[in-house]
């Protein structure tokens, strides 16, 4: 079964009540419900193979091939000697990010160099690149302070508050941000990579 055509369901009088997926028999009232309700969203073709109490109509197969493709482009990444598509390889020498190999500090190195190190001490295979990590930062904003400080006043108080120097508080808080030790805080960037391994000429 292909296409999934949905059911009108009429009441005595022939006025259209809702809809059912011709699959499984689920009422819904719209139209587009009905046709999506058993409905494979990878190959789009109906997947009657499930019950009705699964969360995800994907088949098997469907889920199983779209994960390996995943896998094997996020496998590319690192090890093609070709820079594959959508990522841009640059110069930087702090903190990279690996999940070929999790066991290392869930997957963080704090260089290219500590990488290749640690592949070579473990006799793994040394990727071409890593993803390169920067500061997530820290999400610390004075505005939110602002309102919650004028929420209870008169009009007149309210703009007093308002003319405050909360840039001043700002330029505080960014300086005490940048003065803490958040080593812990880094992540991957989703297309910027580094060279860990050099090419062979
Ligand atoms: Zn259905
Ligand atoms: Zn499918």
């Amino acid at each position: 079964m292909i296409a999934s055509i949905p059911i009108p369901l009429r009441g005595p009088a022939g006025d259209l009540l809702a809809w059912a997926c011709m699959v499984c028999r689920t009422a819904y009232q719209q139209q587009e419900s009905a046709r999506l309700c058993c409905l494979c969203p990878i190959c789009n073709k109906v997947n009657s193979s499930l019950p009705k109490a699964f969360e995800s109509r994907e088949h098997t197969r469907c889920s199983k091939q779209r994960s390996e493709e995943r896998a094997s482009r996020e496998d590319a990444r690192y090890f093609d000697r070709k820079v594959p598509v959508g990522i841009e390889v640059i110069a930087h020498s702090g903190p990279v990010f690996c999940a070929k190999y999790l066991p290392h500090q869930e997957g963080f190195f704090s260089s290219p160099a500590a990488l290749r190190l640690w592949c070579t001490e473990q006799r793994l295979r040394v990727p071409y690149r890593a993803y390169v990590c920067t500061l997530r930062p820290l999400d610390l904003d004075v505005d939110a302070l602002r309102e919650q400080a004028t929420s209870q006043l008169t009009e007149s108080a309210e703009a007093n508050v308002r003319a405050a120097d909360w840039e001043g508080l700002q330029r505080l808080i960014d300086q005490w941000a940048k003065a803490q030790d958040f080593s812990d805080r880094w992540e991957p960037c989703d297309h910027y990579m580094v060279v860990v391994k050099e090419k062979k000429a």
